[in-house]
């Protein structure tokens, strides 16, 4: 037997979205309740409207404090540019004179991998509750390639949000790794099977706010599939890329000699420096389209994360990493202690794979492999990390803990 679908949205059957049938149409239950709304005035009630009375962007800047480390300036940016999406979204009806429409204000976020960019976008969905999809540039493909089609970035959308099309045409579309799609000029020289430039235009189409044909269950599109309509123009699109490289173009531009660069304290801030002096040009020579770029109005930078803000992420954020292990002996009344000296450890063993911020777990899991396994019969223990146990030398030490130790 064939699937029932609705006639309205073409969702087919499921046992949380049961469908009727009437003489020749069909209705799923996310349909009838919509159009319940729709009768009784209520639209949108499920989406409730943000309260921008209670938001700034301080108070969105103070928010992404708590769980991202360092990144002041970027965080500031980003704080602003969001808070102001949101406003242009919820306040633009109390301006009387409806000419002057405020233009949607795209982010692109230059950072080198695991400095924090998809966490603050992810962050600030969360605290707002917004839908956020994130997507890799590079997985993307322009229509008729190989891989996933630009669109299916919406249709991720609307699954995140629960399949409410209101709530999506609100939310955050990110899209890292923009840099891999440059297209190929001078300045470059990966190789590529496809030219980034075919999927740069397809980004524009839905970056620049307009209907756009999705297929609600995703996957490629074909002439037999339906398709639901959504209008981004209320989308937040936030580009992320690290950009390699970029210095030397903007240095060349400024008739900078950056030859001979390397790691040093004073010419990582010279390279930043340089950074600061971006423009939209420098995008461009790096293989971004100008139509793009124009849509991207507020850029902003993160750094490369330092030993000492690598530990800093290890130990200060809500969330942060050592918190969670510390919870987890708890649970099994082992008290885990790391060494400052061990923590700095793991920071420098994340630096070296080049990783960021993103390698400190899998160096942790490593550390922490065989005291897990044994972690319920180590009750009444205190686990000692030391650096060697990080530089594998060492096992971890087990120290018995006294009653008293034990309660305080
Ligand atoms: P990217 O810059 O490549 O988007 P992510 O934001 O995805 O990096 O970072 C990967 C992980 O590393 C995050 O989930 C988070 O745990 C950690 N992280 C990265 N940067 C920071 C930061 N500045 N502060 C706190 N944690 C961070």
């Amino acid at each position: 037997m064939r699937a029932k679908k609705c006639s309205f949205c073409q969702a087919s059957e499921s046992q949380e979205n049961p469908i009727i049938s009437g003489d020749g149409v069909t209705i799923c239950k996310a349909c009838v309740l919509a159009a319940h709304k729709v009768m009784t005035g209520q639209e949108g009630a499920d989406t409730p409207l943000l309260d921008m009375s209670q938001l700034s962007p301080k108070m969105l800047k103070s928010i992404l404090d708590e769980y991202v480390i360092g990144q002041e300036e970027a965080k500031k940016v980003f704080a602003t540019a969001v808070y102001n999406h949101y406003k242009r979204i919820f306040r633009q009806h109390e301006i009387e004179d409806d000419d002057s429409q405020i233009s949607k204000s795209n982010v692109l976020l230059i950072g080198p991998t695991g400095s924090g960019k998809t966490l603050m976008a992810q962050t600030l969905a969360k605290y707002l509750d917004v839908p956020i999809a994130i997507t890799d540039a590079t997985s993307l493909t322009e229509a008729g390639y190989v891989g996933e089609d630009v669109e299916n970035i919406l249709t991720r959308l609307l699954q995140n949000a629960g399949g409410d099309l209101q709530k999506a045409q609100r939310g955050i579309v990110f899209i890292d790794e923009v840099d891999k799609i440059a297209r190929l000029g001078e300045n470059r020289s990966i190789t590529r099977d496809v030219s980034g430039e075919g999927v740069q235009q397809a980004l524009l189409k839905i970056v620049e706010g307009s209907q756009v044909n999705i297929t609600p269950k995703g996957g490629r599109k074909h002439p037999q599939q339906e398709f639901s309509q959504m209008d981004t123009t209320n989308i937040l699109f936030i580009a992320g890329g690290a950009f390699d490289g970029l210095e030397e173009i903007v240095a060349r531009r400024v008739g900078k000699n950056v030859l001979g660069f390397t790691q040093d304290k004073r010419s990582t801030r010279q390279t930043r420096d340089l950074i600061h002096q971006l423009e939209p040009d420098d995008l461009i020579s790096y293989g971004l389209i100008p139509e793009l770029i124009g849509r991207l109005h507020v850029v902003t930078t993160l750094r490369e994360l330092q030993t000492e803000d690598l530990v800093h992420i290890l130990t200060e954020p809500r969330d942060a990493l050592i918190k969670q292990y510390r919870k987890l002996f708890a649970m099994d009344g082992v008290k885990l202690t790391f060494e400052p000296e061990a923590l700095e450890a793991v920071a420098e063993g994340a630096i070296k794979r080049k990783t960021g911020a993103r390698g400190l777990r899998s160096i942790i899991e490593k550390v922490m492999l065989e005291t897990m396994y044994e972690l319920p019969e180590l009750e009444g223990y205190e686990v000692v990390i030391n650096q060697a146990c990080v530089t594998g030398q060492e096992p971890p030490l087990y120290i018995k803990m006294t009653p008293t130790k034990k309660s305080a």
